[in-house]
């Protein structure tokens, strides 16, 4: 209850109470701040509360959500996809670069080398300039172009005297060039046969601008040019096929080089020193150290360890944490961003296997309330079931989301698609720390703390996700609807948003069981969710 207002001079009647109250107190009172919603008493999870609206005098496509990854990355757009064997490896990452987000490469392969082949697969993706060309001899064969096509997925290839990039130009092949061939006479017929030799291409020098570079290929009608140095020697490629793309993602990631962005996930074990160094040759922007208790001692050793080689770049996402002494651990040790989640994932039965974890609400607020006061920016993974969540999770204090589930079941994510029992198209959705992936590989055994010969103790799960559509509409869709929420709550950015959250004035409320039922779809006979 408000106090009353003294100066009652104005009012018509003096016996209706509420007419004397002071209206700006009780507006104030109107809700709960960010302190009162998260009292010491009970964690609260994403579904526990309500954000207030607010006041709107902004279209919608006003609200930016630019923020930062770490200290030192900046996305135009604050989604990532998890670093999971079916979730994110290049294609996934290369889709949510695309769309201005990231993509964490999975640790589950077989060797280093694996991994860092996708990291380099995104950093050549979409570039201006594709400054590592994959290359050919020309004493190789038609069936080593056909390896790299079925590899990478190019067609143009340039030829050069060394096979890499750097050496002398002698020709350029491309499908056109092999169409024709059949398949019998791929292991005998030579590059040297077959490729546009070197005195029938168009060359650019390396002076050359990239608009200067894509105005000779749409004039010329060419696919590629080669760009060569003053010895005639290979040091680029550009692809005509870039510049449409450079048109149709205007809030894609890049690197200072113009390349793709893109993070990878490394263990806590011995051989991760190795891993850091072969994903940092191959250009990868931020390593995530991927522990489901960050807490360690191994974590922390590996974290100093890195920081004092790779003072800058790559940038580290320590974690995962959900309390602000974990937090403060892996800050000092030098973290660039903070990982939050224990247990909140939607395949994870951490909680219950362990019993220790924290509600993802309480343990992102708590958590960016400690890391704001560092300067860490704050990642919060795992629970985000849809896209009011995204806004939530921002609210409390993260300034990005990681997605597992979220993102599984689209053509992007790893694994082929099935048939389930009831016609639905399905894909494998599981936990890194579910059996299934353990087995499959040893790092998610080393995430989840587990020794190989020992008795597995799965703190996952192995599920199926419904067919999701492309990246290509999804992450839009979740980028609009995250839009929309903003607006409502009558904020333009993710910064405006949170100091209206910590300064008190966007205002929340819990919500009761009753309340969530009312929330969902209810009391209908039958109903379709399309949503985008
Ligand atoms: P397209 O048939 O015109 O699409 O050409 P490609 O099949 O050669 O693929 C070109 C696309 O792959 C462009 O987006 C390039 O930027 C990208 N790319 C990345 N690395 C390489 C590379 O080493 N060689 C080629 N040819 N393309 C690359
Ligand atoms: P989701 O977006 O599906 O709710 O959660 C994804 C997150 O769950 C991942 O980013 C990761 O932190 C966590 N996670 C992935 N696999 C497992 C697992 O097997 N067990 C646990 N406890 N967490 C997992």
């Amino acid at each position: 209850m408000g106090k009353l207002n003294n100066d009652t001079s104005n009012n018509t009647n003096n016996h209706d109470v509420s007419a004397s109250l002071d209206w700006e107190e009780e507006f104030e009172n109107d809700g709960l701040t960010i302190d009162e919603l998260f009292d010491r008493t009970m964690g609260l999870t994403y579904n526990d509360f309500n954000i207030f609206p607010g006041y709107i005098d902004f279209p919608v496509h006003q609200v930016d959500l630019s923020t930062k990854l770490t200290r030192l990355i900046n996305l135009k757009t604050p989604l990532i996809s998890s670093p999971m064997d079916t979730v994110t490896e290049s294609e996934m990452a290369i889709a949510m670069a695309l769309h201005g987000g990231i993509g964490i490469i999975h640790a589950n392969f077989a060797t280093v080398e694996e991994q860092a082949a996708e990291v380099s697969k995104v950093k050549r993706y979409k570039q201006g300039f594709i400054t590592n060309p994959q290359c050919i001899k020309p004493t190789d064969t038609v069936r080593d172009l056909m390896l790299i096509k079925a590899k990478y997925g190019f067609t143009g290839t340039p030829v050069t005297d060394t096979g890499v990039v750097g050496g002398k130009l002698l020709g350029l092949v491309t499908s056109r060039d092999v169409d024709f061939i059949q398949e019998n006479r791929y292991a005998i017929t030579t590059i040297n046969d077959v490729m546009v030799p070197r005195e029938r291409l168009i060359i650019g020098n390396e002076s050359m601008t990239l608009q200067e570079a894509y105005t000779i290929l749409e004039n010329k009608k060419r696919g590629k040019l080669p760009i060569v140095d003053g010895n005639d020697c290979l040091i680029s490629l550009i692809a005509r096929t870039d510049l449409k793309k450079s048109r149709d993602f205007p809030l894609s990631s890049y690197d200072l080089k113009g390349q793709l962005m893109v993070g990878a996930a490394i263990n806590t074990r011995e051989n991760a020193k190795e891993a850091v160094k072969k994903l940092a040759e191959a250009g990868v922007d931020v390593l995530v150290i991927d522990s489901s208790q960050g807490a360690s001692n191994y974590q922390i050793a590996l974290l100093k360890w890195i920081k004092e080689k790779y003072p800058t770049y790559p940038q580290i996402v320590a974690g995962n944490v959900v309390t602000m002494r974990q937090a403060k651990f892996l800050i000092d040790a030098g973290a660039d961003a903070i990982r939050v989640g224990m247990g909140s994932g939607s395949i994870c039965i951490t909680q219950e296997v362990m019993a220790v974890g924290r509600a993802q609400g309480t343990a992102v607020y708590q958590v960016a309330r400690y890391a704001r006061s560092r300067g860490v920016p704050i990642v919060a993974d795992g629970g985000i079931r849809d896209v009011g969540y995204i806004t939530k999770a921002l609210s409390l204090g993260a300034s990005t989301v990681m997605m597992g589930g979220l993102l599984a079941g689209t053509n992007e994510a790893p694994g082929e698609y099935f048939w389930g029992p009831s016609g639905v198209r399905l894909k494998k959705y599981r936990g890194m720390g579910s059996i299934d992936a353990m087995e499959a590989h040893v790092s998610s055994q080393e995430r989840y703390l587990v020794e190989s010969d020992a008795i597995k103790v799965a703190q996952g799960v192995t599920a199926t996700m419904r067919d999701r559509g492309s990246i290509h509409k999804f992450v839009p869709y979740l980028y609009r609807g995250v839009q929309h929420g903003f607006q409502d709550i009558g904020v333009r950015s993710i910064t405006e948003l949170q100091e209206g959250v910590y300064g008190g004035k966007v205002k929340f409320e819990r919500r009761s069981p009753n309340a969530q039922a009312e929330g969902g779809v209810h009391s209908l006979h039958s109903y379709d969710r399309q949503l985008y």
